[in-house]
């Protein structure tokens, strides 16, 4: 692929790695003629079921919403990028193992808060309190109590 800094023709990798549990390759490529560096992932291209809302509308499935309200739960939080990209390509990758052609969006909302759980109890806990929208005291302590388990 062409340099992204200076869209020279020829770059080289210096480094390949698969990572998402073998899902994806990433690739360090180096150009030849700026010699700056970047980084390409690359996966195999699979389609995304739909997604079924509460209210029975349907969807496609939207990788960047679902990576917006993964960043916004980790802000400021000590989870690495990697780690994130690990998280969202498990959900993606459940979803399609279901097999379904379209899924709820509650499907989606839980695998995003089994992944928080195990990256990081605060940014899980802000999640499900935006998710869910915790009707009462009681269920923010279920939550809670969840945790220290
Ligand atoms: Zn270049």
């Amino acid at each position: 692929m062409h340099c992204p800094f200076c869209s020279a023709t020829d770059t080289k990798v210096i480094d390949s790695r698969l990572v998402a549990e073998g899902h994806q390759v990433r690739r360090r490529r180096e150009c030849t003629e700026c010699h700056e560096r970047f980084t390409t992932f690359e996966g195999a291209e699979l389609v995304m079921p739909r997604v079924i809302k509460r209210d029975g509308t349907r969807q496609p499935f939207d990788e960047e919403k679902l990576q917006g309200g993964m960043l916004r739960a980790v802000e400021k939080r000590p989870v690495s990028m990697d780690e994130i990209e690990q998280a969202l390509s498990k959900i993606k990758s459940t979803l399609r193992a279901t097999g379904e052609r379209e899924v709820p969006s509650e499907m989606i909302g839980n695998l995003m808060m089994e992944q928080l759980m195990n990256l990081d109890k605060v940014a899980y806990i802000r999640f499900a309190s935006v998710y869910r929208a915790f009707e009462d005291v009681s269920e923010f302590g279920e939550a809670i109590a969840k945790l220290q388990k």
